[in-house]
């Protein structure tokens, strides 16, 4: 923990600051004068918080422990107080989420604009191929999805010097952490109830999180719509997974709370197990599936054989409500988020003036590589962008002289294989010191949080069962780190103190 610091203050210290939603008073978590012994007590006290609570993962030095649930428990890695953050931000950001929903099911309703948008990436990106071989399949046969259902989860980031609050990307596919990220903010929250007074923070202002409450209802609220009394969800998993127990209390809480069962398949299982009868059921080992819901299938990885991608095919032609569909799949791409921050293309999608207003707002630069005015200062500048891929899971994007590099070779080459990428404005949030608590042992670091705000949607043919915000999850990383995956070893789990 370093060395021996002056006795505490009180750390709830105000500042003005300005934003985009005019003067605010900002409450700085100042960790400087923190007092080592009572750190060390509330680390303590975290980590036993965390072993009895449930918020653990499968730790990597146990071999099992991806694939036998109660082997090998590590506590998740956390952020020992939560992360300052302007109630405004959080306001806007829970409020353009039923936006966001509403958004990603109208794209995903119109499949030629899908086609169209991805068509060059589609050459030259072959899991993003495979992804539209089954979608134009699905519009070949001109399949309806009438009951939808998208789990998702926008993530944000805070830019300093404008103070605005800028999309990173949204998931549609595999949002994780809702699990545990409902355990980070009752993490805190009972820290600040016993430790509170000592460091000045008050633990009712960090805001209520259900989020597996929600996702669990949303789930629940689809196999009501599909009406299959015994029919099961189906959790689509990767054959390892050490973040299986954010899985399993979504799992739990289906069963607890709404009497659901879930049963979990890989896709190799599903492609020797799955079956569709005349009427469209989907049978997997006999039993019928009413939700397909994807934790698995985001990745190439995810996909080593022909007999992954069957399987995908099975379901989609299924009449099972799949979360997501594959359109829910690719209007989540990164590649459809560029697309539609061009001008106009909101307009396209949605009907309300000041719903597209707020949108855009959140919207960071974002360009496709065939703009060579973009790519000229992004080669004399490439610190102020990031290249992406069209990928999701972390680690895969292109930072600081790597950009020049590829985007020097890309304009050498002159090949199609630019529209596997794009290139976003990079977004430099405020850097604090935090306490990052790893593998039991607390280290205090400069670091950067993402807000990440979830958000259910529902419908059936006209019907709109469920559009709402569903809770958060803020992952902070180190801020030397480029990339902030908690599961990938970059970054913490966190939560948000209003001010
Ligand atoms: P993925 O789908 O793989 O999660 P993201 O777009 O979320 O892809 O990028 C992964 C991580 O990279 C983010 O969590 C964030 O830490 C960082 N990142 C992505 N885009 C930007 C950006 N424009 N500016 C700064 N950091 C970014
Ligand atoms: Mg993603
Ligand atoms: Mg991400």
């Amino acid at each position: 923990l370093g060395s021996k610091t002056v006795p505490f203050k009180c750390f709830g210290k105000v500042r003005e600051m300005e934003t985009q939603e005019g003067i605010f008073q900002k409450t700085l978590i100042d960790f400087h004068g923190i007092d080592e012994e009572l750190i060390q007590k509330m680390v303590y006290d975290a980590l036993v918080w965390c072993s009895l609570h449930g918020l653990v993962v499968g730790d990597k030095s146990v071999q099992r422990s991806g694939k036998v649930p109660g082997v090998g428990l590590v506590h998740a890695p956390f952020a020992l107080l939560p992360m300052a953050f302007p109630e405004s931000h959080w306001n806007l950001a829970c409020e353009v989420a039923p936006i966001f929903n509403e958004l990603i099911d109208r794209v995903s309703l119109d499949g030629k604009f899908l086609q169209e948008a991805l068509s060059r990436t589609k050459k030259v990106d072959a899991f993003t191929s495979g992804l539209l071989d089954i979608h134009s399949k699905m519009l070949e046969i001109n399949k309806k999805e009438e009951i939808r259902l998208g789990l998702h989860r926008s993530d944000y980031m805070l830019d300093e010097k404008t103070k605005l609050l800028l999309q990173i990307e949204l998931n549609t596919i595999s949002s994780s952490f809702a699990g545990l990220s409902c355990r980070v903010s009752e993490l805190h929250r009972s820290l600040l109830n016993y430790y509170g007074e000592h460091i000045g923070l008050d633990p009712r202002r960090i805001p209520g999180n259900a989020s597996v409450d929600k996702f669990a209802e949303a789930l629940a609220k689809a196999c009501t719509e599909y009406n299959r009394p015994r029919a099961l969800v189906m959790v689509v998993v990767q054959p390892e997974e050490r973040n299986m127990y954010d899985q399993h209390w979504l799992c739990a809480e289906l069963k607890d709370r709404h009497n659901v069962t879930t049963i979990r398949k890989t896709l190799a299982e599903i492609d020797e197990e799955g079956e569709i009868l005349p009427d469209g059921t989907l049978l997997v080992g006999g039993k019928e599936i009413s939700v397909v819901y994807f934790r698995a299938g985001y990745a190439p990885t995810d996909y080593p054989s022909e007999a992954e991608w069957r399987a995908r095919l099975l379901m989609e032609q299924s009449s099972a409500v799949k979360c997501p569909s594959i359109s829910y799949q690719l209007a989540g791409t990164k590649k459809i988020q560029q697309e539609l921050a061009k001008p106009n293309m909101l307009e396209r999608f949605l009907d309300n003036k000041e719903d597209i207003a707020k949108l855009r707002k959140c919207f960071a630069g974002l360009w496709s590589l065939e703009d060579s005015d973009i790519i000229k200062k992004a080669i004399e500048r490439p610190d102020l962008f990031v290249m992406k891929p069209q990928r999701e899971g972390g680690g895969n994007n292109i930072y600081n002289d790597d950009v020049r590099t590829n985007l020097v070779r890309l304009q050498k080459e002159g090949t199609q294989e630019d529209a596997a990428y794009i290139l976003m404005q990079r977004i430099f949030p405020a850097v604090s010191l935090t306490f990052l608590v790893r593998e039991g042992i607390c280290h205090k670091d400069h670091a950067v949080s993402e807000l990440g705000v979830y958000g259910a949607y529902l419908r059936n043919k006209e019907k709109v069962i469920v559009n709402e915000q569903c809770g958060y999850l803020v992952r902070t990383k180190v801020s030397s780190s480029n990339e902030g995956g908690v599961a990938a070893g970059f970054a913490v789990l966190d939560s948000i103190y209003l001010n």
